[in-house]
């Protein structure tokens, strides 16, 4: 993955710290909100510092308290417990889905408890369950639904915008993401209130912008709208963005679907924009350090949640079978949007020859 700006970034940056603007948040902020919101189908949105500061937003805006629990996929980044962990609340991890690598209900139905509130559902890759399924699931156990859908921006589920069926939708606009500010993070909701809160929280719990009033706890985190002006720039290459790919995902797919040491993950490409290529292989390492050789950097799939140092001792590696066959077989192939067709082919090329060499 590499982050991709050019003129356009350079040239609206340009434009915009001529004027003598601010820099922090304003209008272009608030453009690039409303950009969002109706690109993803969704009333409000809110722009923060980053994808982990959504999080924790989110589960500040919905009062979830020290002590109390939330599910979590045993799969994701390590900022989806993290951001529950810094409030005081318990991550409860569950295994995942092997068709789709999010979590798995089953698994989590079994660790629901008096103190469990929510539930955080990770579209791991953009890909996701039937999320109608999810929705009842958390309606049925009276818990808040939080997508943490920092690689799904432009994937959908049943034409619908991942990020949009639970209480509140989280994207991330990290530098390795579809589209980048650097830095910087979303969250969406189709309430008025949660919206109310997070524009409190992120403002340091002012009564209104600009007035040292505070009658709730807020802190500082604002979005600039220097970050503002690259998102807006971006959002027109996401379009583009989307269908390539989509376009490089089917060209690995078809040129290793022959190979049956590769194993992809079903992927329905008029719904899912994969934001990495991902595969599910035996002889990991070997197989990485062969491509090394070749000049093709590649990387290992995040390790299983409950297998990190600061979380290992809680939670036993028994509980996890999925999380833990794939994390061990997950590779992370070239990925980024700049990639060549021919390049493409020269990857699938090798990881065959490795394969056929065996
Ligand atoms: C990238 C990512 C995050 C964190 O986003 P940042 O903007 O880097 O803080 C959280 N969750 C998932 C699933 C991610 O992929």
């Amino acid at each position: 993955m590499e982050p991709s700006f050019d003129n356009h970034e350079a040239k609206a940056l340009y434009e915009y710290v001529k004027t003598g603007a601010w820099l922090t948040e304003y209008t272009y902020t608030e453009k690039l909100e409303k950009k969002i919101s109706s690109y993803v189908g969704s009333k409000f949105t809110s722009l923060l510092p980053n994808g982990t500061i959504t999080l924790i937003s989110a589960l500040l805006a919905l009062n979830i308290k020290p002590g109390d629990e939330i599910l979590i996929p045993n799969l994701t980044m390590i900022a989806s417990p993290n951001s529950a962990v810094i409030l005081g609340i318990k991550p409860i991890f569950t295994d995942v889905d092997e068709n789709n690598l999010c979590l798995d209900l089953n698994s989590a139905s079994k660790r629901i408890s008096k103190k469990t509130k929510a539930l955080m559902y990770v579209s791991f890759n953009g890909r996701s369950g039937d999320m109608n399924v999810v929705k009842n699931f958390c309606k049925e156990n009276n818990l808040y639904l939080i997508e943490d859908a920092a690689q799904s921006l432009g994937s959908k589920w049943n034409g619908k915008h991942l990020g949009t069926f639970g209480t509140l939708g989280s994207y991330s606009f990290s530098v390795p993401k579809i589209i980048s500010t650097g830095q910087g993070g979303a969250l969406v909701t189709s309430s008025k209130e949660i919206y109310n809160r997070i524009e409190n929280i992120k403002d340091f719990g002012r009564i209104k912008s600009g007035v040292d009033i505070h009658t709730s706890m807020g802190w500082n985190f604002k979005f600039t709208d220097l970050q503002a002006i690259i998102g807006l720039e971006q959002f027109k290459k996401l379009k583009r963005r989307i269908k390539r790919k989509k376009e490089i995902y089917l060209r690995y797919f078809k040129n290793l679907k022959d190979t049956k040491q590769v194993k992809f993950i079903d992927t329905n490409l008029s719904q899912t924009a994969p934001w990495f290529i991902d595969i599910y292989i035996r002889e990991r390492n070997k197989l990485m350090a062969y491509l090394e050789k070749k000049g093709i950097g590649t990387r290992i799939i995040y390790p299983a949640i409950n297998t990190q140092k600061i979380y290992e001792e809680k939670f036993p590696s028994k509980n996890f079978p999925v999380s833990y066959e794939y994390s061990h077989r997950g590779l992370w192939l070239p990925s980024s949007v700049k990639l060549t067709n021919n390049q493409i082919d020269y990857i699938c090329s090798e990881i065959i020859n490795f394969y056929k060499s065996k």
